[in-house]
């Protein structure tokens, strides 16, 4: 392992505001990268893709909170519904049902953050401002006793911009307003504004990011 994994992370939550949390996405990083920030203190850690998830939750320690960060499609929710800590990329009601069912066979409340589509780019999942209100104006998710939606969650785009993923940022935190005073004024889970990835989260904190996903700037690049 040639990446200083401690050093890089004691960098980052070094500058993080208080209030605000780090989940240390390890996709396609072996276990001793997760070991080596694990040992440094970190608890919480993000992956996209269930197979490779599964497999480290378990191996790795049982105190790890797993996000799963990436798309999921419904018939993987079975596979993480036994421990995942939070599903961040909830994208359609279909998929929010599966996962309250699943939750309720293992008789538990799985958080969940609402994935926004707000970036300009064609590729990325998530839903639309318009279809977010729907969701949540159509009321059924009242019903799923099982999942806990926790906030938001969505990526900005992937240019050198500034000023364009400030806007996306801000319009991401706008919108956390408009619906939690809509529809969660009386929820205090409802709180959680993960945005800001390890090339922009200095600028998703400024726009009030509550939790940032990096990957990148802790574990190095990528090996797929
Ligand atoms: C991979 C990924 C990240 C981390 O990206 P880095 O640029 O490596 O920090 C954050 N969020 C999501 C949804 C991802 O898929």
């Amino acid at each position: 392992m040639n990446v200083d994994v401690a050093a890089n992370l004691k960098k980052i939550t070094d500058t993080l505001p208080q209030g605000v949390r780090l989940v240390a996405v390890s996709k396609f990083h072996p276990d001793e990268y997760v070991e080596a920030a694990y040992n440094a203190g970190q608890r919480v850690f993000g992956e996209s893709h269930e197979q490779e998830l599964s497999k480290k939750q378990q191996t790795l320690p049982d105190d790890i909170e797993w996000h799963f960060i990436g798309h999921l499609q419904t018939n993987k929710v079975k596979y993480i519904a036994p421990y995942i800590s939070m599903i961040e990329a909830v994208d359609s009601l279909k998929l929010l049902k599966e996962i309250n069912k699943h939750a309720a066979k293992h008789d538990r409340v799985i958080k969940v953050l609402l994935e926004l589509h707000i970036a300009e780019e064609a590729t990325k999942y998530g839903l639309t401002l318009d279809a977010c209100r729907e969701l949540l104006e159509a009321g059924e998710w009242r019903e799923l006793h099982n999942v806990q939606i926790c906030g938001l969650m969505m990526m900005a785009s992937n240019v050198d911009d500034e000023d364009q993923i400030r806007r996306e940022f801000n319009t991401a935190a706008d919108f956390f307003d408009e619906v939690k005073a809509r529809y969660f004024a009386d929820d205090d889970a409802f709180c959680e504004r993960s945005w800001g990835m390890s090339d922009d989260y200095q600028i998703a904190v400024q726009c009030r990011s509550t939790m940032v996903r990096v990957g990148t700037a802790i574990f190095g690049p990528r090996v797929y």
